[in-house]
């Protein structure tokens, strides 16, 4: 299968629910009720209320510049406007900055796939010959730690661990001192995401990122949020609870392959303002993707 069709069929849930929402209101004279109907539609895909307006409004501009008077003739322009909100600087771009120690801080709540992201960058980059170094800063479970084990050892990795309750930004200190040691191209921190506690989240964030900014000045740093695309416009809400702890460098979305919500990941980066790195269209290493705005718009348009 080509990538694209992997692509296409890991978002074919989402295609069907965007396409099933829009087909019908495609054909017919435009009128003021098009742009209603386009909203709802909009909405129901999870695309995000404000999104949806947004998208009604360029086409209703278009509409009026050129005197479209056909519904139909709006369709590529609600395809390009689209892709025009994906495109955000950053987007898809996840490179690694080469004689430097490049630092990727993952964070997100528990569940949205953080740690099996984690483990497919640190497959990816390693087989791609980079020095990979995993830190296991998520203390608050055991399990966190032995996930990222059996991806460090699938990758080829190295793993900074302590122990369960330990410290986060203890461990991402001595990760970051192996990594100099050990000259890593580059560390992966995994992250605690409970969120039942926002103050004590947001202080231990804060904390590694002091850790980050104090012992290694030189480095390239992200801060990546993960998102599961399923949640739909909660993941919107998650994007601005993590932007108030940490300034956060670009968004990852996963799941895409399970989802009829997949439409979210237009409001999310628009509304968040922030670019999309990656997108997860399944379990395998593979299914891990850089984010291309224009092919991720036409595997949602093309049937
Ligand atoms: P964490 O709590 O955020 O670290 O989440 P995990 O990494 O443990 O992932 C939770 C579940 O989501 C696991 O079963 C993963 O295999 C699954 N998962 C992660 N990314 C994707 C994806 O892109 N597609 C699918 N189908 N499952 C995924």
């Amino acid at each position: 299968m080509s990538l694209f069709s992997r692509l296409k069929s890991g978002l074919s849930k989402t295609r069907a629910g965007l396409m099933d929402s829009l087909a019908g209101i495609f054909s017919g004279r435009v009128d003021e009720e098009f742009y209603e109907e386009l909203e709802e539609a909009l909405i129901v895909a999870d695309v995000g209320v404000q999104t949806a307006v947004e998208l009604a409004q360029r086409l209703r501009e278009r509409a009026k510049r050129e005197h479209i008077k056909e519904r139909g003739e709006l369709w590529q322009t609600l395809r390009a406007a689209m892709t025009e909100m994906l495109q955000i600087e950053g987007a898809g771009l996840l490179t690694l900055q080469p004689g430097c120690l490049n630092i990727f801080i993952i964070t997100g709540v528990n569940g949205v796939g953080k740690t099996t992201t984690l483990g497919k960058l640190g497959a990816h980059y390693s087989a791609a010959g980079k020095r990979v170094l995993l830190a296991a800063a998520d203390t608050f479970r055991a399990a966190a730690a032995d996930q990222l084990s059996v991806w460090a050892e699938r990758a080829g990795a190295g793993l900074i661990r302590q122990g369960e309750g330990a410290d986060p930004a203890a461990v991402v200190y001595d990760a970051i001192a192996a990594a100099k040691s050990r000259g890593a191209d580059l560390l992966l921190v995994d992250t605690a995401g409970r969120l039942h506690n926002k103050a004590n989240l947001m202080a231990e964030l804060a904390k590694i990122a002091r850790v980050v900014e104090r012992e290694a000045k030189e480095a390239h740093l992200e801060n990546l949020l993960v998102l599961d695309a399923g949640t739909g416009q909660n993941a919107l809400a998650q994007a601005r609870l993590f932007g108030e702890a940490v300034p956060l460098t670009g968004l990852i979305l996963t799941k895409l392959d399970g989802t009829a919500k997949g439409g979210a990941v237009v409001g999310i980066s628009h509304e968040s303002g922030l670019p999309v790195k990656m997108i997860g269209v399944g379990e395998g290493v593979e299914d891990l993707r850089p984010f291309d705005p224009e092919e991720f718009v036409a595997a949602l348009f093309e049937s």
